[in-house]
């Protein structure tokens, strides 16, 4: 590994001037992705601000939104009252995602800034645009099973890792930073981006903002939902194919609806498709299908992970049928 500096930050301002003194310097959350990245040296910065001492916490706000600190655990955003009580899906992500012990160290912001599984983006003799730009994907006609089909280019067909995220596009989370120009916010949906051909560049951060909280809207029917993920093991390894859904259902027809994919696309993808088809149509079997056929109808496999365009159809359907005859509720 090489040789870096390290410095603790503790306020968003100090973190973001450290960070500002050094091109070459990353924010530091609960290390659970850099410095695997670090010792593997895909990732060599010169300095780490660890950002885990700037204060945060889980609050409600006065408009019955939630705002959770970056620096906030994964374990403690699972565990908590609130969390668990208006956003199962988000508390039932986190607890598929990786082990406990890792929850313990893993922080939120840090969640949102991991890097892709993709095997040969850690392989230093592979080619692989994402860590070289311009040098080839060898996942395009190597071996694929967990890429991505959807969204995919021909530069990269790497998918997001997270669990947690996959349930925050769902639920519409705000994303708040905070820069040398400021502090602004981004929508979820705008915060990972899509490969293209630059597939180098992951997120809309500009250089040296940090992720200060994420704030969840008030969604009275997010309290319907749940998480599911298919996975090769049962434990500590990422989705194949996951699904976060919240589902409404009055009079036999679908009020409200929110899906989004994991394991699918470089970023979790929100099925769009899907929900318009579902929301206002009658809460049946049939209905899903459709809306599951039409959100994966532009999907592409790349060998491996053809399975996971089918897979991800069952999920749709059978997650959405298992919450209807609930009554929409869990
Ligand atoms: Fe690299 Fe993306 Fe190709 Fe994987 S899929 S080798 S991350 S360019």
């Amino acid at each position: 590994m090489k040789n870096f500096s390290y410095s603790r930050a503790a306020s968003a301002e100090g973190a973001i001037s450290l960070l500002s003194q050094n091109p070459a310097a990353k924010f530091l959350g609960g290390g659970t992705n850099l410095i695997d990245l670090m010792r593997e040296e895909i990732e060599q910065p010169d300095a780490l601000v660890d950002v885990t001492g700037v204060p945060a916490g889980i609050a409600e706000l006065g408009d019955g939104s939630l705002s959770i600190g970056a620096a906030v655990k994964n374990s403690a955003v699972a565990n908590h009252k609130l969390v668990r009580e208006r956003y199962p899906l988000l508390s039932q992500a986190i607890l598929f995602g990786a082990s406990g012990q890792i929850r313990n160290m893993a922080t939120v912001g840090g969640n949102l800034m991991q890097r892709t599984r993709c095997y040969y983006f850690y392989d230093e003799a592979s080619s692989c645009n994402k860590r070289t730009p311009g040098e080839g994907c060898d996942a395009i006609g190597g071996f694929n099973r967990i890429h991505a089909i959807l969204g995919a280019s021909e530069s990269c067909i790497a998918t997001h890792p997270s669990d947690m995220c996959v349930a925050l596009a769902a639920l519409e989370a705000i994303v708040h930073v905070e820069g040398p120009g400021g502090k602004r916010t981004i929508p979820f949906e705008a915060f990972h981006r899509l490969p293209g051909d630059t597939p180098q560049t992951e997120t809309a951060l500009r250089p040296n903002e940090l992720i200060t909280s994420i704030q969840l809207p008030a969604l009275e029917f997010a309290k319907n939902s749940q998480y599911r993920k298919m996975r090769d093991r049962a434990s500590f390894a990422f989705a194949l194919v996951s699904l976060a859904a919240a589902l409404e259902i009055a009079d036999g027809k679908i009020r409200n609806v929110r899906l989004a994919l994991g394991g699918v696309a470089h970023k979790p993808w929100r099925a769009y498709q899907a929900e318009k088809l579902l929301a206002g149509a009658e809460a049946r079997v049939e209905t899903f299908q459709h809306a599951a056929e039409a959100e994966l109808s532009a999907a592409r496999g790349y060998g491996h992970n053809n399975f996971k365009i089918d897979l991800a159809k069952r999920m749709i359907v059978g997650v959405l049928s298992e919450m209807a005859e609930a009554g929409g509720a869990r």
